[in-house]
């Protein structure tokens, strides 16, 4: 989703000296997302991983690695397990603290060295990938007919609102919206992730429309999410490999949030649905 900062590796950030300041935005927090390697952002259908427990607080633990999602720029975070030898915990919820992000679980949190293994579920995941990537199609389709900007949005697993800088959401143009998405998911498009330097990042016409110059001087690498031809976006978060995968999608509800702000409601469905 377009105003998404992405977060970064650890080795990029460890001069940025920001540790310990008063948190006070998502920015903030996200820069000094550090203590964690995000394996999700290069490999989003990771659903196993092994970790170790660097740190321990009241009730969650900080991993050296993690696939979970934890949440941010409207997309839910994950759910799933921790295993350690025959225990297991709940990841309850995600909570950051100065520069760590800390899994939640229910129970005792295992203590600092414990290898776990870990495991999110799968199904609620995907569900958010697919309708985060159709918000990214709805975000091209709807910049390319019309020149209008994303002004905000949240996802659910299985529907998604997002609203837009327009100033008419007319049925003639919802159907129109919705027919074009659907071709962009037949036409099975590679959804791609990179990582660029931000003085390349700035360089990207595309890029610009997402606000990328407004990213925080100390984020070095800008994370990358392109569907092919459609949209290209910095971004945090998961997606599909492919457009396909998101099956179709249908505009269920608008919503007039103002003179030129409008509100749409979609919902995934199995297949491409067909203009009629
Ligand atoms: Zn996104």
């Amino acid at each position: 989703m377009a105003g998404v900062l992405p977060r970064q590796s650890a080795s990029r950030l460890s001069a940025s000296g920001l540790s310990g300041v008063g948190l006070r935005t998502r920015a903030e927090r996200d820069i000094l997302a550090v203590m964690t390697e995000l394996l999700y952002q290069r490999d989003a259908y990771l659903r196993k991983f092994e970790a170790t427990v660097v740190d321990r607080c009241e009730g969650g633990v900080v991993l050296d690695r993690t696939a979970f999602y934890p949440g941010g720029g409207g997309q839910q975070p994950d759910r799933g397990t921790l295993y350690l030898g025959d225990q297991s915990r709940s990841v309850t919820g995600f909570r950051w603290e100065n520069d760590a992000l800390v899994h939640l679980v229910d129970g005792e949190p295992p203590p600092v060295g414990t290898i776990i293994r870990g495991e999110i579920d799968w199904e609620f995941r995907y569900r958010m990938m697919r309708t985060h990537t159709a918000l990214h199609l709805l975000c091209g389709v709807i910049w390319r007919e019309y020149g209008a900007q994303v002004t905000g949005g949240q996802m659910y697993p299985d529907r998604a609102r997002m609203d837009f800088s327009l100033d008419q959401f007319g049925p003639e143009r919802v159907r129109r919206i919705e027919a074009r998405v659907n071709e962009e998911i037949a036409a099975g498009r590679p959804v791609r992730v990179k990582f660029l330097p931000r003085e390349e990042a700035f360089q990207v016409p595309d890029l610009i429309r997402t606000r990328v110059n407004l990213l925080p001087p100390t984020i070095t690498m800008v994370r990358i999410v392109e569907i092919e031809g459609v949209d290209l976006q910095a971004d945090g978060g998961t997606h599909v490999a492919n457009t396909r995968e998101v099956g179709g999608v249908r505009i269920v509800k608008t919503e007039n949030k103002g003179k030129v702000n409008k509100r749409l409601e979609i919902v995934l469905v199995d297949s491409p649905v067909v203009a009629t």
